[in-house]
């Protein structure tokens, strides 16, 4: 039941893409990526001929961007000649960013494979397409940080303004606040970021106020929301709903980028959020939705966040997929032969339906107080933005 509608989707994927990894016992751990592709190629729904092989960003590219210098030291990171002075410079010193070999090459390919959907999209052979293994959003151009290298949204925006003067909108539903992207956009006035987040008081990076938005030409073209720790899924879908929807109208990007960091899950490790699949099931289709209405559904998919890797990860990673071919929100049982083969490896029980269990599920009992405080906040943010768009 081949269906021809898929190959307007692309899927960004290569083995070589496991090869960004820091240290073995580092929480970000691109496992997930073949978890995730191995899951969708047994749905049947991911056709092998939709997979589009990354290449390596040229330095001209990765300077649209980051700063020369930054480069340099990453190239010398790669081969272990950097100085102590340099990695502390750049922020390869600290735990999350360790030096490892060829981190050059495997940060830059991750930012190829972003261009290369890019180009597919622009040339119009495709519609719309994910990169998993992309959306790290908080390299900053100068500096690493949180895991992330380069930042390939910021780059893949950057390239869409340049070579074929789109206005872009980044759209950031990952745990924690896009400050990579958003720093590197602030006064600009051609890509417009939408980051919602755990608030930065108890979370990395910190930033994400909503009070932040943009600077001289690019003000009112950043819009945060952070939401309160514990913040459960009809909390959360409400509250985005609400803030994304008049940042679209008013923007009326060319382009959908969205970051899909699938880390406010509750049995993410990292983060402090209470919502279940069924959000993270939910929001890619609501960005599909907004790409079909308003920018003839030219749309990018990233990947981001996600730390548990077996039991979160692949399910809610597939949907992102499923929201750019319109297949619907999937529910029963994981394909057997995903299940049995993985289960051998996995250090914990595997799931075996599409549905999340919640055996686990705590219930938090301020929810009311939370969510009250989210759409105080919600409230506020789009009567500003209302106010300054009359
Ligand atoms: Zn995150």
């Amino acid at each position: 039941m081949t269906n021809t509608k898929h190959l307007t989707t692309g899927y960004v994927y290569s083995d070589k893409l496991l090869n960004y990894r820091f240290h073995d016992k580092h929480p970000f751990n691109q496992m997930r990526l073949k978890l995730t592709t191995e899951l969708l190629l047994d749905t049947g729904l991911l056709l092998p001929e939709q997979i589009i092989k990354p290449r390596l960003a040229t330095d001209d590219e990765l300077l649209l961007v980051h700063q020369f210098d930054y480069i340099q030291a990453i190239k010398h990171a790669s081969h272990g000649i950097i100085s102590e002075e340099e990695a502390e410079k750049y922020g390869l010193n600290q735990e999350d960013n360790r030096q490892f070999r060829h981190m050059h090459q495997h940060s830059a390919r991750i930012v190829g494979g972003a261009l290369t959907l890019a180009d597919k999209i622009m040339s119009g052979e495709l519609i719309n397409g994910c990169h998993l293994g992309g959306g790290l959003h908080h390299a900053q151009p100068g500096r690493a940080s949180g895991f992330c290298i380069y930042n390939d949204i910021a780059v893949t925006a950057q390239y869409l303004v340049t070579k074929y003067h789109q206005r872009v909108l980044v759209i950031d539903t990952d745990a924690h606040h896009g400050d990579g992207t958003q720093w590197s956009f602030y006064t600009d006035e051609h890509v417009f970021t939408y980051s919602i987040h755990e608030t930065g008081k108890f979370l990395f990076p910190g930033s994400g106020h909503y009070t932040e938005r943009g600077e001289n030409i690019g003000y009112g073209h950043t819009v945060n929301v952070p939401l309160e720790p514990f913040t459960e899924d009809e909390a959360f879908i409400k509250t985005f709903n609400k803030t994304v929807v008049p940042v679209v109208k008013a923007f009326k990007p060319d382009i959908i980028l969205s970051v899909n960091g699938v880390d406010i899950h509750y049995r993410d490790p990292l983060t402090h959020m209470n919502c279940t699949l069924q959000s993270l099931y939910q929001i890619p289709y609501i960005v599909k939705s907004l790409a079909d209405t308003y920018t003839n559904g030219k749309l990018m998919m990233f990947g981001g966040g996600g730390y548990n890797i077996w039991r979160v990860v692949p399910r809610a990673w597939s949907h992102v997929y499923f929201s750019l071919i319109d297949q619907p929100i999937q529910s029963g049982y994981l394909p057997l032969h995903w299940v049995n083969k993985w289960k051998n490896y996995a250090p914990v029980q595997l799931p075996k339906r599409w549905e999340d269990k919640l055996n686990d599920y705590t219930y938090v009992a301020r929810t009311k107080e939370i969510t009250a405080k989210n759409y105080k906040l919600a409230q506020l943010i789009t009567s500003w933005y209302d106010n300054r768009e009359n």
